[in-house]
């Protein structure tokens, strides 16, 4: 493990699978640490978060502004094609 894949949150859980997570990375920059309100975005089933003082919370989606939303799709685009075609829509 380099530098740059540090783990930035040790434990969690996805409120939408339940899938336990080890630890978060932040997407633009790997040493930055989770705090109260970032978006967490589950890499087993694609679902958005956010984190919260215990650890994340589910989001409505449709609630946040434009800007994140998009950064969401750009995300979830991302992690479609690391899963094939089984999940690309
Ligand atoms: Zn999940």
């Amino acid at each position: 493990m380099s530098a740059n894949d540090k783990p930035t949150h040790e434990r969690g859980k996805c409120p939408a699978c339940g899938y336990i997570f080890d630890c978060a990375t932040n997407v633009d920059d790997a040493t930055a640490l989770p705090k109260i309100g970032d978006i967490s975005f589950c890499v087993k089933c694609g679902s958005a978060n956010q984190f919260d003082e215990h650890g994340v919370i589910a989001i409505d989606e449709s609630k946040l502004d434009e800007e994140a939303r998009q950064e969401i799709r750009r995300i979830r685009r991302a992690w479609m094609k690391t899963r094939g075609s089984e999940y690309a829509s």
